[in-house]
């Protein structure tokens, strides 16, 4: 019996959500469109099976072909970042910084992250967040001037705060990060060094970002943002490490590892090492620049004056239009992104002045430079129009034409 026949209700509205992903410019930095091969995956019978513990060390018996997906995808994440270990069974990104700091802290002990308004995660020391809870947070910020980061002065906080870890790696820094510098920092002042790649990771390993293989202790990335895999997780690093991560994300915090999920990874993991990977992460940035360039020209200001990556900043301000509000008109227009705190923002988080753009999704779509300029058009069209419906209706229409031109998941049915 099909999901349709026995649940209507579910059925319709996956089949609605497949239709809205088809028909809307995705710019949200986090998101992307995971293959079939990858969805296939997810949607396996893998999902059935307990297999609590690590190949060939299982609670469970049956774990034949479960072992052997599993070392596949832990041999294809080494290779395809070049590290010693990995542990391909974290849940979320979110559940691997828990993880790998249970791994390298005591409770009480200090680590140094950046700033959530500034442009960190959560889990990089919010003060609602466990992170902020269970550690003590010493939080850097971005240099007021440049809105980039300032390398010496981050040495400057390590060197009297003398944190155990330095966190480094964000979810709204447009900017490459210079893992060798925080290396240096890290050696200088006696601390770990954890790289949380989550938003970059699908372009270090298409060599369109410095990749921190070598400079950090441990890493934490999520599979389903750049790297376009499945909703999940890995945690990888130097071999030192292995053991107190394993046994960190199992029996530490997690159970079972959610198997199907664990080959997705494997198949998203083969994908980013063929060549048309490389190619989709080069034009990640290059659309990304374009998109800058295009929203600078009309006349919009960009946190930190522009991108490296594959997300861009914009700063409202000289429009009059807050994050919250951009964020309302442009989804009128067909147009999703996420509204953002700019640094040193003087809204509140849940207002913010700004918005947070990524050209990952609209990449897997196929599109290129002059899509990018089409879409800043149709941005600044509807920013500037904010009050007239008449015009983001119109907007719309041609946001699904643009769609239309660029389809995904063309023979899916949910
Ligand atoms: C997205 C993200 C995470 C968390 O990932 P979830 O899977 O949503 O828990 C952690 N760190 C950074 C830097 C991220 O961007």
């Amino acid at each position: 019996m099909s999901l349709r026949e026995r649940d209507p209700e579910i059925h319709a509205l996956v089949e609605k959500e497949l239709k809205r992903q088809q028909e809307c410019i995705d710019l949200i930095a986090s998101e992307n469109y995971t293959p079939v091969e990858v969805l296939q995956a997810t949607g396996s019978v893998l999902t059935n099976k307990y297999s609590e513990g690590y190949p060939g060390k299982r609670y469970y018996a049956g774990n034949e072909f479960i072992d052997q997906v599993e070392n596949i995808a832990i041999d294809r994440a080494k290779r395809l970042f070049g590290v010693d270990h990995a542990n391909v069974q974290p849940h979320s990104g979110s559940t691997a910084n828990y993880c790998a700091y249970a791994a390298i802290m005591e409770s009480g002990d200090t680590f140094m992250g950046m700033e959530l308004s500034q442009g960190g995660h959560l889990t990089h020391g919010s003060p609602v967040n466990f992170s902020g809870k269970t550690y003590k947070v010493v939080s850097y910020a971005v240099d007021r001037k440049t809105e980039m980061l300032d390398y010496d002065t981050i040495k400057k906080q390590a060197m009297e705060q003398k944190p155990k870890v330095i966190v480094c790696g964000y979810t709204a820094y447009p900017r490459t990060v210079h893992f060798d510098r925080f290396r240096e920092i890290a050696d200088a002042c006696g601390a770990f060094l954890l790289a949380d790649i989550s938003h970059i990771a699908g372009l270090i390993a298409g060599g369109s970002h410095v990749s921190p293989a070598k400079y950090a202790d441990v890493i934490t990335t999520t599979t389903h943002k750049t790297l376009r895999g499945p909703r999940g997780a890995i945690i990888m690093c130097k071999a030192d490490f292995a053991q107190k991560i394993d046994k960190a994300v199992f029996p530490g915090a997690q159970g079972g590892p959610l198997d199907h999920v664990t080959a997705a990874k494997a198949v998203c993991f083969h994908n980013a090492m063929q060549q048309d990977f490389k190619d989709y992460a080069h034009q990640i940035v290059k659309n990304s620049k374009m998109l800058a360039d295009e929203l600078n020209s009309h006349g919009l200001r960009l946190v930190s004056g522009g991108t490296d990556n594959h997300m861009v900043l914009v700063d409202l301000t000289s429009l009059g239009i807050t994050g919250k509000d951009a964020q309302t008109v442009l989804e009128r227009a067909g147009i999703i992104c996420n509204r953002n705190t700019i640094p040193y923002d003087t809204q509140k988080p849940f207002i913010t002045s700004g918005i947070r753009l990524g050209t990952p999704a609209m990449t897997t779509r196929g599109m290129k430079e002059s899509e990018m300029k089409e879409v800043a058009a149709l941005i600044m069209k509807a920013l500037k129009n904010k009050d007239n419906a008449d015009t983001l209706a119109s907007i719309q229409k041609d946001v699904l034409a643009l769609c239309t031109r660029f389809p995904i998941y063309k023979d899916l049915r949910a």
